[in-house]
């Protein structure tokens, strides 16, 4: 999968996608992501690629040309499946989204600014959009790094376990059982016993009832209980 990010503010992107498990997946080959900086497409003497917003009223407005020349630069090197624009008002992120997102080829994510984009970005260039939750950034680096982070953990190859990443929360509609590691008595806290046990089905049992329990104490929400995963 090949991940293309336009963003006015590229050094906010670089030190998350050089790290973690992030650049992992660019080492292993099963991601690429590409940061562009949308000043380069600017044509303005001064590089900006904001402007005061018709009509007046505070904040600025991310112009539509650097944007529109850099999707056309990238559209005339390959197709994209979907080109994304990070809002709060966009469709909210989920695991099922994520899910469906990861299958794709080739995606363009357009980070926002200031009071964001000119709205014919939107109406003329976006194929989707979406918001990592009901409150506003000041930017749409975090949320494209979020959303970025979310595809490129499911894709093959890049967990170690190539398991783990289903057994997380959500991605069977229930939310994740708790885990522990050595040592096996701290002071007085012990380890549920069954956990130590060797019985695969008993400690399989017991770590669907615990996410059984904790979806329906914190998550009741959560398609699991109700008999149905996600898709
Ligand atoms: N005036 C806009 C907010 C702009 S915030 C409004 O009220 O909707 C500046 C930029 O940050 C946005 O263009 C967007 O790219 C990003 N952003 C802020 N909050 C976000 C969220 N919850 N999800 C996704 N992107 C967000």
């Amino acid at each position: 999968m090949r991940i293309d990010i336009l963003t006015a503010l590229p050094s906010l992107l670089d030190s998350y996608f050089n790290d973690s498990i992030l650049r992992r997946a660019q080492e292993k080959g099963s991601a690429e992501v590409h940061i562009h900086d949308l000043r380069t497409f600017s044509e303005d003497k001064h590089k900006r690629v904001d402007d005061y917003p018709f009509g007046g009223g505070a904040g600025m407005v991310m112009t539509l040309a650097p944007i529109h020349k850099a999707i056309s630069f990238l559209k005339a090197e390959r197709t994209y499946d979907e080109v994304i624009y990070m809002s709060p008002d966009g469709e909210l992120l989920d695991q099922p989204l994520a899910n469906r997102l990861s299958t794709l080829g080739n995606l363009i994510i357009l980070c926002g600014h200031y009071k964001g984009v000119d709205e014919r970005v939107r109406e003329h260039l976006i194929t989707r959009e979406v918001s990592i939750g009901n409150y506003v950034l000041s930017g749409g680096e975090l949320p494209a790094a979020v959303l970025s982070d979310a595809i490129i953990r499911l894709l093959p190859g890049v967990l170690g376990d190539a398991t783990s990443a289903l057994s997380d929360s959500f991605q069977d509609g229930l939310v994740a059982p708790p885990a522990y590691t050595r040592p096996e008595v701290y002071g007085e806290w012990a380890v549920p016993k069954v956990l130590m046990s060797g019985h695969e089905a008993r400690i399989q049992e017991w770590r669907y009832q615990q996410a059984v329990q904790r979806t329906r104490e914190r998550r009741p929400d959560l398609p699991g209980l109700h008999g149905m995963g996600v898709e």
